[in-house]
């Protein structure tokens, strides 16, 4: 049952966001506090290289790092289409979490025989990436607030709660269970009815200041950076495969591409993968007044509970980040820019926060945005292979990638490497995810999807749309 009016927003609701910067704050040098670094310059010509990575995201650049790690004598080129930190890597909520399934339920649901195993490497994953992180030197304000799972609907009982606490706790994690009146201890918001805090494995990050700083390490490293410059097309030839550009072209032996819900220069990653657009408001920084009325001491991550959920986060300068709730799929999935913005969902977002946060009324937005997310039906990264086992891919990290990247660029370089891991063992890793069937029907599908899943919040009660598909091993999220 969900608390959020069905009424459309008003005029004081759309005025909070209409002077807002049409960009991520997070790649923006006035406020975000990051400093752009002049772009590497496109590539122009014929090149080459042991190993190309193609998207300069956190897949592409984790696995650039992991290559240059693995053997500092390999030579490494990576060209992006934009710069480094375009995608979703430049655009998301900067919660780094754990998980490798999209959480333990859907873990559970899909891999329950490895679900033990991966919950371990993304554990170990999420640790390595805070070693990393220090080691290199990036300052990313990574702070480990843990995650809270903030619960809307007041039917819900604590011993439901316990449940899901209970298999946290099952999989070695430090879980607090919140009743409504501990949850409101937490954050003073009245949409609050409980709480479920899991403190293991949830941390929060600046992702522009990630992306940047993986970058640098990356050309430190030595890997040789190309912005601005779009692989069009792969070639395989004898001994590689070649990377066509617009103006040039990369001879390279192996290819890991990090694409994410761009469109993809291997075909088969379309069956799989549809771009659903999710939009972000970011406040102006709180007053200390502003600041107190919320209470938030523990500046936690956090998530509701509902299909249409939203995700909200304190930032370094005490803005809020709310994000969320649409999920929007346009007919044949086009990623471009005009998507950037989508005025319908930022009017409902103004409207929600000040639904959970009435004593911040007449805040303003001092940001909006949007990124694609590659959604796919099973809701965490999958892998494959083309062109003889030359190319390997890691995509489909619906919207929960900011950890798991870490992890996927390294499987995919496994998987190009041949090499044999406990990780390219796994049926995780060796199965696809159900495809999405062609348009009209995928669009048709997603659209009944949403309205189910919209109507499951309103009712609290999963129809038989749902259910059918839960039973079908496909599924829809953001
Ligand atoms: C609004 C939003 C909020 C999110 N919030 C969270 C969150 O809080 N926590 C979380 O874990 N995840 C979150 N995510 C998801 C997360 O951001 C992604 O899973 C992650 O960044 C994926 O990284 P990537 O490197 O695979 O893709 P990207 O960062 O999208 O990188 C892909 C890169 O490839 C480049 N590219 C594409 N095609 C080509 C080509 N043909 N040639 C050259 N370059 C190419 C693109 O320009 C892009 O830079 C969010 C995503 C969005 C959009």
């Amino acid at each position: 049952m969900s608390p959020w009016p069905r009424s459309a927003p008003t005029a004081a609701h759309r005025a909070s966001f209409a002077d807002a910067i049409p960009r991520s704050f997070w790649l923006d040098e006035e406020h975000g506090g990051i400093e752009r670094p002049t772009p590497e310059p496109a590539l122009v010509g014929d090149v080459t290289a042991d190993l190309c990575i193609v998207g300069g995201g956190f897949t592409g650049l984790w696995a650039a790092l992991h290559a240059k790690r693995d053997d500092p004598t390999r030579d490494v080129v990576l060209v992006e289409g934009e710069t480094c930190g375009f995608g979703g890597s430049g655009r998301n909520g900067g919660f780094c979490v754990a998980s490798l399934t999209h959480g333990l339920p859907n873990g559970l649901a899909r891999f329950p025989e490895e679900l033990a195993t991966l919950e371990r490497l993304g554990l170990e994953n999420h640790a390595d990436l805070c070693a990393d992180v220090e080691r290199l030197g990036i300052d990313c304000e990574l702070e480990h607030t843990g995650e809270m799972d903030v619960i809307l609907d007041p039917t819900t009982g604590t011993d439901e709660l316990e449940e899901h606490a209970e298999l946290l706790r099952a999989h070695g994690h430090e879980v607090q269970v919140l009743d409504r009146e501990a949850a409101r201890a937490q954050l003073h918001s009245p949409v609050v009815q409980g709480a479920v805090w899991d403190r293991t494995g949830a941390s929060l990050v600046h992702p522009g200041k990630l992306a940047l700083g993986l970058r640098r390490a990356a050309l430190d490293a030595g890997v040789r950076i190309h912005e601005h410059t779009r692989a069009e097309d792969l070639r395989e030839t004898p001994d590689g495969v070649e990377v066509l550009c617009a103006q040039g072209r990369v001879r390279a032996r192996r290819v890991v591409l990090g694409t994410n819900a761009f469109a993809p220069i291997v075909r088969e990653l379309r069956r799989y993968i549809v771009p659903v657009y999710d939009y972000v408001l970011m406040t102006e920084p709180l007053t200390p007044e502003q600041r107190a009325s919320i209470g938030w001491e523990g500046r936690q991550g956090i998530g509701d509970d509902a299909n249409q959920f939203h995700y909200y986060r304190l930032t370094a300068d005490d803005r809020i980040l709310w994000g969320g709730y649409d999920a929007v799929y346009r007919f044949g999935g086009p990623v471009a820019a005009r998507h950037d913005e989508s005025d319908e969902t930022f009017g409902r977002l103004a409207q929600h926060f000040v639904t959970a946060f009435p004593q911040l009324e007449g805040v303003r937005f001092s940001h909006r945005w949007g990124g694609a997310i590659d959604t796919c039906s099973r809701f965490s990264v999958f892998f494959g292979t083309t062109h003889g086992g030359k190319v390997a891919y890691a995509a489909g990290y619906t919207g929960l990638g900011v950890a798991a990247t870490r992890f996927g660029g390294r499987v995919a370089l496994d998987l190009v490497d041949g090499r044999d891991t406990e990780a390219t063992r796994l049926r995780y890793v060796r199965e696809k995810p159900t495809p999405f069937p062609p348009e009209p029907l995928r669009s048709v599908g997603i659209a009944i999807t949403r309205n189910r899943m919209a109507a499951e919040d309103r009712s609290g009660k999963r129809g038989l749309w749902l259910r059918t598909l839960d039973r079908l091993g496909l599924g829809f999220d953001s």
